[in-house]
Parts: C-alpha cells; structure tokens; sequence
C-alpha cells in the first residue's frame, strides 16, 4: 500500500542529479574517479576527524572496522540489546561473540551495566547513538580506557555526532539522515586504521596488484554514482540537521498534550521521532486508514532467533519494544503534513 505520509522519503535537492550525470559521463562508475575520494574528504572534514572511508553500507562500514580492529574469533563485543540487528551482526560476521547489555530510558546503552559484562575475552565496545540520540561517551570512553578496550561508535542514526570513538560508522541508506541511496562510511583519527579500513574494502589487493591476497577481505566498494549523491547530501547537511531540528519542534509541541501519548527524551540530531503510545496496535490502524505510516521500535537482539537468550522478557529494552513506535520523519516534511498527522493521532485518543 502507498502511504500518503511514509515514515521516510528521501530528500534530493541539492547537486545530486548534476553530480551523478558528471559521474557518468565521465565514465565514473566503479569506485574509481573523483567523487568516492571528495566525499570521504568533505564528511571528514565537517566532523572534524582526519580520514573517512566511504563503503557499500552501514552493515559493512561496521564490519570493517571490526576487522580492522583485529577483531575475531574467540573475542567479545559489547553491543546494546536496543539496535537494529546490522550492530550484532557485524560482530558475528568477524567471528566474534557479540554480548549484549540493557538499554537505559534514552533507548541508548546503559553505561551503568557494561562493566559487567566485561571478561577476558572483551575487546570493544559499539555504542549506537539510537534514533539520532548521543551515549554517554564520556562514560564509555573510560570504561574503554580503563579496560584496554576498542570503540566502535554505530552512528548509522546519528549522522552530526561528533565521532570520539577509535572508528565511528554510519549508514547512508535512503531512510538515513543523509543518503547515496545505499551505502556507508568509516571516520577515523588514525591514519593506520584508516588504511586497513580501504585495504578491506577493496579484497585486500596489494599495491602492485600481484594477486597475491594476505588476509581475507571484502568487496565492500561504493560505486562513484553513490559518492557523487553523498557529496551533493554532504553539501546540505547544515541544511538538513537544520530542518530536522523544525520538524523536532514541532512535533513535541503538537504532540505534547494529548493523553496516551508519552514523549521521548530531546535528541541531539533527529531520525525518527519516536515516541510511546497506549493501545499501540489500535493507534497504528488508525494512522494507516489515514494514510499515515508509523514503525516499530527494535525488538531486543536477545529476542532474535540468532541470539536468543530467556532473560528477553525482563529487558528494558523488551519494554520499549512493546509501546514505541516512530512517525514520519524525513528532511522534506512540511509544517501541513505534521498538522495533519499530529492531527491524526490527537483524533484517536480524544474521539472515544
Ligand atoms: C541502518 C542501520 C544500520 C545498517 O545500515 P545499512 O546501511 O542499512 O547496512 C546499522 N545500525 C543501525 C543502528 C542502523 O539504524
């Protein structure tokens, strides 16, 4: 079913097209050419980090960076009960056993229960800024410090948190806060892991291109048609953080009275606007009668048939699962189109 408002609808305003017809015109269609190189530089450079690595998705930014890390069979990674599956699964492609703590009520890891789940074994900890929501970084960088351990920041959500983490990766899936339609990318400090990073990507060539492959890689390449969408989203990202923060705005004030709904804490940069709801399935029939779709918060990976572990049920994170969903968020929502489904949403717990 076409819904009127969709919960994501992406935003191509800019450069795209022009950037994209230059691309191919010029024959830019694989990862070579200049546009790949132009957007790693210029998201790099308005994070303030020294080198991005740009890659096929935010799935795969993660498991780079994993790999890169050194991280594999036989280690442990902290990842939150509260993510999209992506998190834990990165882990499981290394090799490596992803544990998982409770979120706290922002929907982010709870930095009072990571220390727990430390063991030998632990090597990292991926903090995932949720729903566009920074963690405690502070919190998890001493922790980090303390046990020797490695931060893989999942920013998929999160595109305008600053990176402070060994190697921060975020998606540019086409519901993301900027997009190539599909795609990822890798920040980084340290120029050694930023190397690692394309020498993963890229089936571990060596320089000299002999065939001679010394480590098990990827082909986790982004073509030059992505970089060029990605540079022109770059290019407006001020932009767009800009009309989110709006469209945050308006929804809490619109949102904020009416009895079942209850609001979720401000976020840094915004997503989705999520939000928890009484009679939740009932809400949710109602806004798609009137064209307006929502979706569901996250089930807890120890929910997942991959992870399945019995204290699902007593989780947090389970809690949340059960009464939150988001609405329509996208960089193009107008001031009606909110109205309308705040509009909406009013109408079913005031009506009856
Ligand atoms: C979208 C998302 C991913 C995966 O990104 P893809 O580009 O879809 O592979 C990973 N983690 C989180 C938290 C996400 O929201």
């Amino acid at each position: 079913m076409a819904f009127t408002h969709p919960v994501s609808r992406p935003f191509l305003t800019g450069r795209e097209l022009e950037y994209v017809t230059d691309a191919v015109s010029g024959g830019w269609i694989s990862s070579q050419g200049p546009y790949v190189r132009r957007f790693e530089e210029a998201f790099a450079a308005w994070n303030g980090v020294a080198h991005g690595v740009a890659c096929s998705s935010g799935t795969a930014a993660l498991t780079l960076a994993l790999r890169a890390l050194g991280i594999g069979p036989g280690d442990e990674v902290i990842v939150p009960e509260f993510t999209m599956i992506a998190s834990a699964w990165a882990v499981t492609y290394t090799g490596a056993t992803p544990v998982f703590v409770d979120c706290a009520d922002d929907l982010n890891i709870d930095v009072t229960r990571v220390e727990e789940k430390i063991t030998p074994r632990t090597r990292a900890i991926m903090p995932v800024h949720v729903y566009g929501r920074r963690c405690d970084m502070d919190a998890i960088m001493d922790i980090a410090h303390q046990y020797n351990l490695r931060v893989v920041e999942d920013s998929a959500e999160a595109h305008g948190v600053r990176p402070v983490g060994d190697i921060a990766c975020f998606s540019l899936f086409a519901n993301k806060i900027i997009t190539a339609g599909e795609g990822g990318v890798c920040l980084t400090d340290d120029p050694r892991l930023a190397g690692q990073l394309a020498h993963l990507r890229a089936m571990a060539f060596t320089r000299d291109h002999s065939f001679l492959h010394k480590k098990l890689a990827y082909n986790h390449r982004m073509t030059a048609m992505q970089g060029a969408v990605a540079l022109a989203q770059v290019e407006r990202l001020d932009d767009i953080l800009a009309a989110r923060r709006e469209i945050e705005a308006r929804y809490d004030a619109a949102l904020k009275d009416i009895p079942g709904i209850t609001l979720m804490p401000p976020r840094d940069v915004l997503w989705m606007y999520d939000l928890r709801a009484e009679r939740r399935e009932e809400l949710r029939a109602h806004l798609d009668a009137r064209g307006v779709e929502t979706r569901l918060f996250f089930k807890p990976m120890s929910r997942q048939p991959g992870y399945l572990d019995p204290v699902w049920p007593t989780l947090n994170a389970h809690r949340f699962s059960e009464d939150g969903l988001y609405l329509p968020t996208h960089t193009g929502l107008t001031a009606d189109d909110q109205e309308y489904i705040a509009g909406a949403v009013r109408e079913f717990y005031t009506s009856g």
